[in-house]
């Protein structure tokens, strides 16, 4: 198996490195097959995609696009797309737009009411050139201040639903996110499964409607996935006759998850997502 890692941030969106930089990381890590997949950005793509030739690697387009369903934020990736479809960026450009206005009612009316005052320019010290905002920029704040010991604290504590920090907000729908993709000769894939805290019967619905609309893929090795969850997902896979993905989801070395191309292979008898390009 080759060692594949199409599930990576970059500071393009709530990454810590450059695109370069992840990119060097990807390289020493001895990873083969790679994609920058920030979220609902696709700013990042000219420069990973020239890093990683330069460093010899395989090189696919990525995103992360978010969705709303059933209630609930779930994330796509589009891998091997074309970076550049004017539809695709158009698209993405008016589903982020959102994000200010959210990140505005999170830091100047929510914290701020909760008596942290200056969250909202805070969380915009660490925001790319970009301009892409995320709660993950305001738990880094809150770390920063000493208000919370480390991110995933700053996210049970504040920034997840019916907690004193979220607004809810509704993102692409399933069938856009689908169509986007394929619309830009990609792949889609549901990242990481395992992370969703929906009922069996509303797995059941999300992965029915993906394939109904033509999904082909969703991640089964994944950072925040359990070695259980990896063998879950490969049955779920199986059953679906989904393609298989590996990714980190890495947003930095020190932001204390996965590093890149580290996690194990693929579960025996999966096709890969890869296999559509090798
Ligand atoms: P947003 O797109 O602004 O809603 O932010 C979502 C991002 O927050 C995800 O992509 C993760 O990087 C991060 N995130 C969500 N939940 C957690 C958690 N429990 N611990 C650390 N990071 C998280
Ligand atoms: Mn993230
Ligand atoms: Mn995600
Ligand atoms: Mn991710």
């Amino acid at each position: 198996m080759i060692n594949a890692d199409l599930h990576c941030h970059s500071i393009v969106s709530d990454g810590t490195l450059a695109p370069a930089e992840v990119a060097k990381i990807a390289a020493e890590a001895s990873v083969e097959l790679w994609a920058l997949t920030d979220h609902d950005e696709l700013g990042g793509q000219s420069e990973a995609r020239a890093a990683a030739e330069a460093f010899g690697m395989r090189y696919v387009s990525g995103v992360e696009i978010s969705i709303t369903w059933a209630g609930r934020t779930v994330h796509m990736l589009g891998l091997g797309i074309n970076a550049d479809d004017p539809l695709l960026i158009q698209n993405l450009a008016a589903m982020r737009d959102g994000r200010s206005l959210r990140a505005k009612q999170m830091g100047l009316q929510l914290l701020n009411a909760v008596g942290i005052s200056d969250a909202y320019a805070g969380a915009l010290k660490y925001v790319g050139k970009h301009g892409l905002i995320s709660r993950t920029h305001f738990a880094r704040y809150l770390v920063e201040i000493g208000q919370c010991k480390s991110i995933s604290d700053v996210f049970s504590r504040y920034l997840t639903e019916g907690k004193p920090g979220y607004v809810a907000h509704c993102w692409a729908t399933l069938e856009d996110a689908v169509k986007w993709i394929h619309d830009a000769q990609g792949i889609a894939v549901v990242a990481h499964p395992g992370r969703y805290k929906f009922s069996s019967l509303e797995f059941s619905g999300l992965f029915d409607s993906f394939r109904d609309l033509g999904g082909e893929a969703i991640e089964v090795v994944t950072g925040s996935h359990t070695p259980e969850q990896y063998r879950e997902y490969a049955d779920i896979a199986r059953r679906y006759n989904f393609l298989a993905s590996r990714g980190s989801d890495f947003h930095g070395p020190t932001q204390g998850r996965a590093q890149l191309g580290k996690l194990p292979p693929l579960p025996e008898g999966l096709i890969p997502v890869w296999s559509r390009w090798y």
